[in-house]
């Protein structure tokens, strides 16, 4: 893609060059004819495997071993944080600006992997084509902000005023400096985004890391962290380990030596970090990213066409598995009938399929459990509302092998019913009818989320809905994705209220400093 003028970002990917799809379809052969392999951690620069291992097994095709990782224990986890801490006197004492070149190669390494860890991507997460290809550019994008933030900031190193002492000169300085040893635990969702992002911010900053990705995703976010080591970081500044959140992850969490940790994943784990690092002698630095309840506010002056495009792209984008997927929809009365049924008609047309293959929008969900919980939400609301299409697992011909389900709409549930407020993280999308905005308004803050808002309406409506939404990413007019599609440095992403712990989103202006402490330095001459 460095040949072409073409930008790829969430919103420029409904219509990429050709080219993008040639060199997909020869690197997805290349990685077929070759899967299966064991992969190991990376503690202190070296392989480590371990007694367990587990399968990682893609989505669409349950048959499909993708490649063999190590079960990780307490133990490794320890080890990690240990190298880790090992590390950090140099790391931390590293020039900035030399920091910076190695992450910026780290960023240019993962560019040019693009289609190898798109199509793994595709492949183990049953995310499509062209949002895996977004997932990767976007983590070289991610680094590459926090690298121009350090620059544009020269390293946060600031001269405050002289104080005005009487014989003596003064010189004040203030300066951001590292914290230490720093965790990135990510979710399955963007598996590239979410550990590559956060990783390049604590990196550049000064700490070193300790990654663990979420056990359906090993194997992306192994790939990444070979471009971390063939940038050549080094050995103990980013260490990678495999294994159970619930043994190893907890063992991360719970070890007194990591001085901050990024959690990006769901609304309950992260509460248990929150509460379980808090456990420490003092508090330490906790960033969460959590989940979303997103919802769409469709306002009667809207323009029917985005909204409904909109609405659908970010309703079944990733099967529903966005943070910012639109799962609720709020529609003034007297657009209602037309919205829902172009809704539907677009719904309708969505392909789900093999996501690595081009024409497919949705893939698979990400397993057994989310399968699961796609039918006992299902069986729930047939009770509770009225299906505008989908509702129904998908099990024949291609589809009998991975967890496909098909694309939801529902209408008429209670607005008192828990599904309301619950985020399901599926391709189930409720939509309700008010009779105006300030009811619309009320219904979309009324969540313990916040974090990204669609508004489709007016100019003026558009102020009044900036002004009164409680969330941290919103989109008015949007055709691109009503609730999705952030990029950094132009949509800065993140949550309010239980959607997240900082109020600074990733990506933008104030989120490089959340990675480090503020020492002044006074000096009297
Ligand atoms: P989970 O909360 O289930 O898991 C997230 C990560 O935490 C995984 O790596 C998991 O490991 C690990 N983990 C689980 N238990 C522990 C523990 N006790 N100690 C340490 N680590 C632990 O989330 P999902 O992977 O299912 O991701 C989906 C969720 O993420 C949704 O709620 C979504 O909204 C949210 N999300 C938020 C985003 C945001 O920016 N706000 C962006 C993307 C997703 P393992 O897999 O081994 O259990």
């Amino acid at each position: 893609m460095a040949e072409s003028t073409f930008k790829l970002t969430y919103a420029t990917m409904f219509n990429p060059p050709e080219e993008l799809h040639t060199r997909f379809e020869q690197v997805l052969a290349d990685l077929k004819a070759n899967l299966g392999q064991e992969h190991g951690m990376i503690i202190n620069g070296e392989e480590r495997f371990t007694e367990e291992k587990f399968e990682d097994r893609s989505p669409a095709n349950t048959d499909q071993v993708l490649g063999v990782f190590q079960k990780g224990t307490a133990q490794d986890a320890n080890d990690a944080i240990a190298a880790a801490r090992k590390a950090f006197p140099l790391w931390s004492r590293t020039k900035w600006q030399e920091r910076v070149s190695l992450l910026r190669k780290a960023a240019d390494l993962i560019d040019q992997r693009i289609f190898e860890i798109g199509a793994v991507m595709a492949m183990e997460v049953g995310k499509n084509r062209m949002e895996s290809l977004g997932d990767i550019a976007e983590t070289a994008d991610l680094i590459r902000y926090a690298c121009y933030q350090m620059e544009k900031n020269e390293g946060y190193i600031v001269e405050m005023g002289r104080d005005p002492l009487v014989g003596y000169t003064a010189t004040n300085t203030s300066v951001l400096r590292p914290y230490g040893v720093w965790l990135v635990i990510s979710p399955f969702n963007f598996p590239a985004a979410l550990t590559g992002g956060p990783s390049g911010a604590a990196l550049v900053a000064g700490n070193t890391i300790v990654i663990k990705p979420a056990t359906d995703t090993p194997f992306v976010v192994r790939l990444l962290a070979e471009c971390f080591r063939d940038a050549g970081l080094p050995d103990g500044v980013f260490n990678f380990v495999t294994g159970p959140g619930s043994t190893l992850g907890q063992a991360l969490i719970d070890n007194p030596d990591v001085d901050g940790v990024t959690f990006t994943g769901s609304f309950d784990v992260g509460m248990g970090i929150f509460r379980d690092f808090a456990k420490g002698n003092y508090v330490r630095p906790t960033i969460l990213e959590l989940g979303g309840k997103n919802p769409t506010i469709v306002s009667r002056n809207a323009d029917v066409e985005r909204a409904a495009i909109g609405i659908v792209r970010s309703a079944f984008g990733l099967q529903g598995q966005k943070c910012s997927a639109c799962s609720r929809v709020i529609v003034e009365e007297p657009l209602y009938d037309t919205l829902v049924d172009r809704v539907v008609e677009l719904t309708n047309k969505l392909v789900v399929g093999d996501p690595t293959d081009r024409e497919v929008y949705m893939g698979p969900v990400i397993n057994r459990s989310s399968y699961q919980d796609y039918q006992d939400f299902t069986e729930e609301f047939s009770q509770a509302g009225r299906f505008l299409t989908g509702g129904k697992i998908l099990t024949e011909g291609e589809y009998a092998k991975g967890y496909f389900c098909s694309p939801t709409l529902v209408a008429d549930v209670p607005l008192d019913h828990r599904l309301w407020k619950n985020e399901m993280f599926l391709p189930i999308t409720t939509i309700a009818k008010v009779s105006n905005l300030d009811e619309a308004m009320k219904l979309a803050n009324d969540v313990n989320y916040g974090l990204t808002a669609g508004f489709y309406g007016s100019a003026e409506e558009t102020k009044w809905f900036f002004e009164n939404i409680q969330a941290g990413v919103n989109y008015a007019n949007r055709p691109h994705g009503a609730t999705t599609g952030a990029w950094p440095g132009f949509q800065p992403f993140g949550g309010w209220k239980g959607s997240g712990s900082s109020g600074k989103n990733a990506g933008g202006h104030y989120y490089l400093p959340l990675y480090m402490h503020e020492q002044i330095q006074t000096n009297v001459e």
